[in-house]
């Protein structure tokens, strides 16, 4: 077996008992992205400095500094800040720039003495959904390289997958870590909107942003996910869901879902019950009108930040790519076209609605569930139509609008492709919709 198969929690215990150094896996990851590099999932690789913190991790071990990440390879999505790196938020916007200082969530990571190996690819600016609009070239899917590994956070989910690393940093503004989490077979973990500190990334949309993790598997998300949101706890989830109740959205029997995945959905929530969980329906509010409001709502906030930001310079928008460039005209006009308060109003109320009906529904139960995407991962190339790419979002804009934390989690398998189950819980509850998933997972 090589180091790269060992789950996070193995390597720690690994390293704990000296079997392997920090040095030896930082060396394992980088061999392993460099033997896979058609991949693509990195835009920057940091090896000297990646070098550097394995030999201080080791003399942490040497000292008896047991913390679970101590010496543990990960990556962090380019556009979280790493001082002295560079980072370019997959776009040519940013040509030139290294970041002068860590983000928070990035310096929480050091100093439990997770090793950082490099900065992973994306969509740029964090906008799409198959990372095909990163300025650094597509990421291929690890577990088929004709097909997409979702997106935005598209190259830290898939360097999961491929085993390139022990966990990733992602970002998720409507989706962007649960549905390439989905789309490659890993747990992404959105966190609840203000959990995690968003200093140090360069946003998307503020009032919507959070930074979330990837893992092969929940114990490890929760392992990186209270390292980064400061609530460091050790204790390992049980995967206990007896007497849990768990709603399944009413909206979600008329969604448009592919056979495949409505069967391993299907298949998901029969195993939570026979674990012991009670399955009951819930109402939230139809899918369709959260994928609008958020599209509406996001592009607003976007176009307006980004328009600010380039101010006197806007020639420099020359530089950016179609989609960039759609949410800034999108975004301008429903904030200050003529129909403003049919589009933009609106959406602002509906997103106030969203927010109360998903949380009626959490007073209901301990979490809801929905599949994580409408299909298993799509070929490279084939959603460039920006409509059917907005919908890939479909099921995760409401969460995301009400602030609450969701997880995909493996559910199973749609013509050998994976499947992830959305798993939304309430204010804070991070730990309880990771449980579950290990139950999705276990049984
Ligand atoms: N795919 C969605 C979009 O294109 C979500 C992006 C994100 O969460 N950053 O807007």
């Amino acid at each position: 077996m090589e180091i790269t198969d060992l789950s996070l929690s193995e390597l720690a215990a690994a390293l704990r008992e000296k079997r392997v150094s920090a040095v030896e896996a930082t060396r394992a990851c980088l061999d392993k992205i460099h033997k896979t590099e058609d991949l693509n999932n990195f835009i920057t690789l940091c090896e000297t400095r990646a070098m550097r913190a394995a030999a201080n991790a080791d003399e942490r071990l040497a000292r008896g500094d047991f913390s679970p990440l101590c010496g543990v390879p990960v990556a962090v999505k380019d556009n979280i800040s790493v001082r002295g790196v560079r980072c370019t938020c997959g776009s040519r916007l940013f040509d030139g720039h290294v970041s002068d200082r860590d983000a928070t969530v990035v310096q929480r990571l050091e100093s439990a003495g997770a090793v950082i190996i490099g900065k992973t690819n994306m969509d740029e600016l964090a906008m799409g959904s198959t990372n095909e609009s990163s300025a650094y070239g597509a990421v291929k899917n690890a577990l088929d390289v004709t097909r997409v590994p979702g997106g935005s956070s598209g190259g830290s989910a898939n360097c999961v997958a491929a085993k390139q690393v022990f966990g990733a940093l992602g970002t998720d503004t409507g989706g962007s870590i649960r549905q390439p989490a989905a789309y490659c077979g890993t747990v992404g973990l959105k966190p609840t909107f203000g959990a995690t500190p968003t200093d140090g990334l360069t946003g998307f949309c503020r009032s919507l942003d959070t930074i979330g993790v990837f893992a092969r598997d929940c114990d490890d998300a929760a392992t990186l996910f209270g390292a980064v949101c400061g609530r460091c706890e050790t204790c390992l989830l049980d995967g206990d869901v007896r007497g849990k109740t768990i709603g399944v959205a009413d909206e979600f029997f008329a969604a448009p879902v592919d056979d495949g995945v409505r069967c391993a959905f299907d298949g998901a929530v029969k195993r939570l019950q026979r674990a012991g969980a009670k399955i009951v329906r819930v109402s939230l509010i139809s899918f369709d009108a959260a994928l609008s409001a958020y599209h509406v709502l996001s592009s607003a906030e976007a176009a307006e930040s980004i328009l600010r930001f380039f101010g006197d310079n806007k020639s420099m928008l020359d530089k950016a790519g179609a989609e960039v460039r759609r949410r800034i005209m999108t975004g301008t006009y429903v904030r200050t076209g003529e129909n403003y308060d049919e589009i933009y109003v609106r959406a602002a109320k509906v997103r106030a609605v969203i927010k109360s009906r998903y949380e009626s529904a959490l007073e209901l139960c301990d979490a809801v569930v929905s599949p994580a995407t409408s299909s298993a991962a799509t070929k490279l190339g084939e959603k460039n139509d920006p409509i059917k790419t907005h919908n890939g979002d479909y099921f995760l804009a409401g969460a995301s609008l009400a602030g609450l934390p969701a997880a995909s989690v493996p559910c199973g398998v749609a013509d050998g492709l994976p499947v992830g189950m959305q798993i939304i819980g309430g204010r804070d509850r991070e730990r309880e919709i990771l449980n579950i998933g290990k139950a999705v997972m276990r049984y």
